[in-house]
């Protein structure tokens, strides 16, 4: 049964949205693969069909959560009671004028960085092998090779949680290391214009190329996981190194519990050896995150973010409080897989 109210439910039914769904599994729209069912997931084709839903959601006291791609997200395997606003491919355009580009905030990263290539445009040539969303990208400040989008964001266009329409500049954004002043403010990111330099188009793609060729050598691929799942912090990297090293060095590569394992491959990759639920990932997560401060002294936050039944979402170290996951406890649960 539905936990809604008949209106709410017949003023959803009323926007006449093309994609909507009720009782909509999450883990196959995930990518740990992790997640039961959402009530609604709606897939909006532009800015006013965003503020119409948020709007609704607002006004009956419904929860609602913003997914991309889910490439960072852990989803508790309860499910989520509320809405997901899944932004995509129906909101993907991209229109290049010299050196500005203005995207939809659903399209894919590594098509956004081909099409980039192709015109000549350089800067962006790092993000080529992120697979999430433009949305999620600019909301995590996401990159690789230490740089973040944030330095090429010119402007935001976002639907507010009273479902009005701004534009942000990058000044307003307060973009760090994988954080922007977007993070936790219940903002809808619906389009987003770079500013990009102009370069050589056979260099760019050969640039793209070996950046592909390196992350397919370091990163697993055959198991559903999320990317790195904790953040680098630069003090530990001064004296530790990575996350990865310093897992890999606690010994902790390959550990697994449940169905998560520390990849063998990437130890700050966190894989789905196929029934994972979203505590056996916390679990590790704590453990892992435990052990490592016992040896180094640096308690590693997540990048990787959890997102609650009730619709909590925050980075997923935040959820594992010691009462619910003793380490010493979690000892016994921890196995060693070979492969
Ligand atoms: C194999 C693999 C490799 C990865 N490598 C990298 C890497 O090199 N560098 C890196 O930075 N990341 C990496 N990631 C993580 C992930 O791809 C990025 O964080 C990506 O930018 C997330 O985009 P998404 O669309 O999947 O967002 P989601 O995971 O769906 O969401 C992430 C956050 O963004 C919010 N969000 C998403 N879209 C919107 C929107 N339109 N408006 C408002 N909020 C929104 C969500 O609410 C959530 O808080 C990797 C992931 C995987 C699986």
């Amino acid at each position: 049964m539905s936990p809604f109210s008949p209106l709410f439910m017949n003023e959803i039914r009323s926007l006449g949205l093309k994609d909507v769904g009720f009782d909509v599994p999450l883990a196959p729209i995930s990518r740990w693969k992790i997640g039961g069912d959402a009530d609604i997931v709606v897939c909006p084709h532009s800015t006013t069909e965003v503020a119409q839903v948020v709007q609704l959601c607002k006004a009956h006291d419904v929860a609602l959560f913003v997914m991309g791609d889910g490439s960072n997200m852990l989803i508790d395997s309860k499910g989520f009671r509320g809405v997901v606003m899944k932004i995509g491919a129906p909101m993907s355009k991209i229109e290049i004028s010299g050196t500005r580009v203005t995207c939809g905030a659903g399209i894919w990263v590594p098509y956004m960085a081909k099409c980039l290539a192709n015109a000549g445009l350089t800067g962006l040539e790092h993000v080529v092998g992120i697979p999430g969303t433009l949305g999620g990208l600019v909301l995590m400040n996401g990159g690789s090779q230490r740089k973040g989008v944030g330095s090429h964001v010119r402007r935001v266009t976002c639907v507010l949680p009273d479902s009005s329409i701004r534009d942000y500049t990058q000044e307003e954004l307060g973009y760090s290391y994988r954080h922007s002043a977007l993070q936790g403010a219940g903002v809808v990111i619906t389009e987003v214009e770079l500013v990009l330099a102009n370069g050589d188009v056979s260099q760019i793609r050969r640039d793209q190329i070996d950046i592909m060729a390196s992350r397919r050598k370091k990163f697993p691929k055959n198991l559903p996981n999320c990317g790195s799942t904790f953040l680098s912090n630069p003090a530990m990297y001064e004296t530790v190194g990575p996350p990865g090293k310093a897992i890999e060095d606690a010994g902790l590569k390959g550990v697994a519990l449940g169905g998560a394992q520390i990849s063998p491959l990437h130890a700050n990759f966190i894989v789905n050896r196929g029934n994972a639920t979203s505590d056996d990932v916390l679990a590790l997560i704590a453990y892992t995150r435990q052990t490592v401060f016992e040896r180094t002294g640096y308690k590693m936050d997540c990048e990787a973010r959890f997102l609650t039944e009730t619709g909590e979402e925050r980075p997923a170290h935040e959820f594992t409080d010691a009462d619910r996951f003793d380490a010493s406890l979690l000892d016994a649960l921890i196995s060693r897989v070979n492969d």
